[in-house]
């Protein structure tokens, strides 16, 4: 027999009295790094609250996502990093729905707490946005696979434990049935990493080249030649949480805002603009697209089952990008010739400069706008599919660079 949740009121006051008695303001912007941030994520993952909607097996509690959004509005009253891993935590829900029991085992402990670090090797000079068109390769060598390419763009790849490879083990079968996917172990001989210098003057993506790297047979996710569906769900989920959430601006110096009142008016108050309709309307615009994204984002998740994914993540996807240029170009025009400027003195004009740059952030990586689209008109739509010349070919009869 199921068990029975806890009434929602209960949820609240239970999260509410855990952060109170827990939960130290002065670790606000530790989320991403800082000296508490595991030690912390330790604490709220022993407490349950980290993905309150998985399996208590794996730290949940099996809320359903009424009882989940209240632990995520409590944690963000407060402004407390941890939960929500259930939905942006993309490395574990790629286990969740494919890894074995003992790499699940393996992993999940050290990737809540924010031991383990991860990064996404699917990029390759040639092969972007058709990744089924990889050439990195792997081929079996005894309990290990041996792995040899080059990727790029990799995001955070020096700091990474392991990174999600999706490679090519057979050559004689079509491109999309060819590819299998790892967990590879990135602090081994194998592996060299070159940083890159990005638009926004940060080096956060890199190349990476991998000689006879090796991944033991336990990190093969799903089955040899199962890579692409194993990459298409990953997929889906990497849209999915950068369909919610956004990088905010660099500099410490923020506007003043009256309480629960949104940047964009606090913005353009300071600027002396809040009277004129135009911006008031390109205000309201963006503050609608938002919230029309966050309902749809939430009314599909709910429809999802844990450890499964959809397309109709490419729609979130593509409305923030959307979103996210449209509020820098907002920005922009709210500082006139003053965003001509930059440097520490001129903290407003840094920060609309570095988010109308960062923007690409979101409409590039994780699959580009046109891409977005291509999935929303053929996957969720049902329009037509694209041609694609080399879709029944061997991979190793098709032309590429
Ligand atoms: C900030 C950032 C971080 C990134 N981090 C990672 C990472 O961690 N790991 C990783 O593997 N990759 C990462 N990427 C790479 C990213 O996923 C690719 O850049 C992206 O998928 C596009 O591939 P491409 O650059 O090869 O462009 P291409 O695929 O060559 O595309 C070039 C242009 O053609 C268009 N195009 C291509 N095919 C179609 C089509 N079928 N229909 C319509 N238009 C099309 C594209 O939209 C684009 O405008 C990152 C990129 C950025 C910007």
């Amino acid at each position: 027999m199921t068990e029975q949740l806890p009434d929602v009121e209960t949820v609240r006051q239970e999260v509410r009295a855990w952060l109170e008695e827990n939960w130290n303001p002065a670790w606000k912007g530790e989320a991403q790094e800082g000296p508490n941030r595991v030690a912390w994520l330790t604490q709220v993952v022993d407490a349950g609250w980290a993905a309150p909607q998985w399996p208590k097996e794996w730290f949940g509690r099996e809320f359903d996502d009424a009882r989940n959004r209240v632990v995520r509005e409590e944690f963000a009253r407060v402004h407390a990093f941890g939960t929500g891993q259930d939905r942006t935590n993309l490395w574990i829900n790629t286990l969740l729905a494919f890894a074995t029991e003992d790499l699940k085992k393996q992993l999940i402990p050290g990737l809540m707490r924010g031991e383990v670090e991860m990064c996404l090797l699917y990029s390759e000079p040639g092969a972007g946005s058709d990744l089924a068109g990889v050439r990195t390769k792997a081929e079996r060598d005894g309990d290990e696979w041996v792995v040899n390419g080059q990727k790029v763009w990799t995001s955070g790849a020096t700091r990474a434990d392991y990174g999600m490879l999706i490679a090519r083990t057979n050559w004689d079968v079509p491109k999309h049935r060819g590819l299998s996917f790892f967990f590879l172990p990135m602090k081994q001989p194998g592996i060299e990493i070159r940083p890159l210098r990005q638009i926004t003057n940060e080096s956060h993506f890199n190349e990476v080249f991998i000689t006879d790297a090796r991944a033991p047979a336990a990190n093969l996710l799903s089955n040899e030649g199962d890579g692409w569906k194993v990459l298409v769900t990953a997929l889906a989920y990497e849209r999915s949480y950068m369909g919610e959430a956004a990088r905010g601006p660099r500099s410490g110096n923020r506007v003043k805002m009256a309480e629960g009142e949104d940047e964009l008016i606090a913005l353009a108050r300071e600027a002396g603009k809040l009277s004129d309709t135009s911006i008031r309307q390109r205000i309201a615009q963006v503050i609608a697209w938002r919230k029309l994204n966050d309902l749809n984002t939430a009314r599909a998740k709910a429809d999802l089952e844990v450890g499964t994914s959809a397309s109709i993540m490419s729609l979130g996807k593509l409305a923030m990008s959307r979103i996210l240029h449209e509020t820098a170009r907002l920005r922009t025009d709210l500082l006139d010739a003053e965003s001509l400027l930059e440097g520490s003195e001129n903290p407003r004009a840094e920060d609309a400069n570095f988010l109308a740059l960062n923007a690409y952030f979101t409409s590039i990586g994780g699959g580009t706008d046109q891409v977005q689209r291509n999935i929303i008109g053929e996957r969720v739509l049902g329009l037509p599919k694209e041609p694609e010349i080399d879709k029944a070919v061997p991979f190793r009869d098709v032309k590429g660079g």
